[in-house]
């Protein structure tokens, strides 16, 4: 009994294993990082996590602190881990895994965790991602994908699809996708991605593709390169504000488990998308080994991939990690070394995750920073953890420092008292003008109680 209770966030770090212990890096400094950072270091194998760049919540906290080594420098990095015995690398986003830095490290004999470039690819191009899916007979949007902005709006005019959605090939920070109104509008974003360059570089390929209805959801899994083991699925909040209102964002908040996704439709994920996947990167001779994310639409015509991500997302892992229960460093270590099979990650049952985001007056356009955050002690007593995004340390005091603040996260028994607990959390902390949701799980509430449908963020 008192083994399957989910973490209230009281349970201290274990001890530490003797000569054992290894010391982790966690690559990153967002909310996904802290949970990643707190996750680690509950290991008794860990003896040190270093987060690089990290943030105020991963600043000297138990067996967490920062590094200020540069990240962006594969070289430099693989020294330093040599140098400070770092025995695994954590990479957190997905632009150091498409940039190589599984591949550098692995290289010059420091392990690290993720997908090397080429796998990353699933994220780091539409292009390939559609491509690969249309391969392999994985279920997707119908699309087209270009190089010259005059076929792509020849597609536009031509296709029979009742709405389009128009996508820089590149990464472009989740900002790269036009939901068009009209043909017109569809032809205009074409335009400012391949013309007008509005992502750069990412812009330089454009993915054009029928408009989905239907509910998103996220499923993870971990992947050893042949086998997957499935996450809790997830789902996030994309828009600001309650009810599903106001402009897009990184993500409001998200909560595990997700009960629209049924045991039988997490299996059939599984199958025709996740493993699918996988197979198909080793058949291609790129296989991969990593979190492997997939966003997918709940279409009336069944389930479709929106896209892949080749890590955590952030903010699902804030609310799957808390619901691991086992050790994540040796979950890690196995899926590094194909041994995902045999011993499977175990997740805690009967228990929901809900984490809220607290983000800066103004965000996603522009905020001010170095604001004072207050109540951060207090609410650490009270059974929710808070994981920090864009905060710093300001004369020992902490302030914000990003568009995404903090992510208050609560475990209970059941979606509405973790929602509960959390918006709680959110009352306990604060800083001057900040931006939150109120109603996340909305729409898993509204699926357990139709009756309250429409009701539930009031
Ligand atoms: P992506 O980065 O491709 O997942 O797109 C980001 C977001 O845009 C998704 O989470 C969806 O909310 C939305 N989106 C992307 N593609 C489509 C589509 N074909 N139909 C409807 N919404 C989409």
């Amino acid at each position: 009994e008192e083994e399957d209770m989910p973490p209230k966030f009281v349970k201290q770090e274990q001890q530490i294993k003797g000569d054992m212990a290894e010391k982790v890096l966690v690559v990153g400094g967002g909310g996904r990082e802290h949970a990643l950072a707190w996750k680690l270091a509950q290991s008794p194998q860990v003896q040190q996590v270093l987060v690089a760049p990290g943030n105020a919540g991963t600043a000297g906290c138990g067996k967490i602190c920062n590094s200020e080594v540069s990240v962006s420098n594969h070289a430099i990095l693989a020294q330093f881990c040599k140098d400070h015995h770092v025995g695994l690398v954590v990479v957190g986003p997905e632009v150091p895994l498409a940039a190589g830095m599984v591949d550098d490290l692995t290289a010059a004999g420091v392990p690290c965790f993720g997908p090397s470039a080429k796998a990353a690819q699933l994220e780091a191009s539409k292009s390939f991602s559609k491509a690969f899916m249309e391969r392999h007979g994985i279920p997707t949007a119908r699309y087209g994908s270009f190089t010259a902005p005059e076929e792509a709006c020849n597609y536009i005019r031509t296709a029979d699809f009742p709405a389009l959605v128009v996508k820089a090939s590149g990464l472009a920070a989740g900002k790269g996708v036009i939901v068009a109104g009209d043909r017109e509008e569809a032809c205009r974003a074409v335009m400012d991605i391949m013309k007008d360059r509005a992502f750069g570089s990412a812009g330089e390929t454009v993915v054009v593709e029928e408009l989905l209805e239907g509910e998103e959801v996220s499923c993870l899994c971990f992947s050893d390169g042949s086998s997957v083991s499935p996450m809790p699925p997830a789902q996030d909040h994309k828009r600001l504000q309650d009810g599903d209102l106001g402009p897009n964002t990184g993500g409001m908040g998200a909560y595990c488990p997700t009960p629209q996704v049924s045991q039988e439709l997490l299996q059939q994920i599984r199958d025709t998308v996740l493993q699918k996947t996988v197979d198909g990167m080793r058949e291609e001779g790129t296989p991969y080994v990593g979190v492997l994310y997939a966003g997918l639409m709940l279409t009336k015509q069944g389930l479709k991939v929106l896209e892949f991500n080749c890590r955590f997302g952030d903010p699902e892992c804030q609310v799957l990690l808390p619901l691991l229960k086992s050790d994540l460093y040796e979950v890690i270590l196995n899926t590094m070394s194909g041994k995902l099979v045999s011993s499977a990650p175990v997740w805690h049952q009967d228990s929901s995750a809900v984490t809220v985001v607290m983000a800066s007056a103004g965000y996603p356009g522009s905020y001010k920073k170095g604001v004072e955050i207050t109540g951060l002690s207090q609410v650490q007593d009270s059974g929710v953890q808070v994981f920090h995004a864009g905060t710093a340390l300001k004369e020992g005091g902490v302030v914000s420092s990003g568009g995404r603040v903090l992510t208050v996260t609560a475990v209970r028994p059941s979606l509405e008292s973790a929602l509960q607990a959390a918006n709680q959390g959110v009352a306990a902390v604060g800083f001057p003008g900040a931006v939150y949701r109120r109603d996340i799980g909305h729409r898993a509430i509204a699926h357990l109680n139709p009756d309250r449908r429409g009701l539930t963020y009031k």
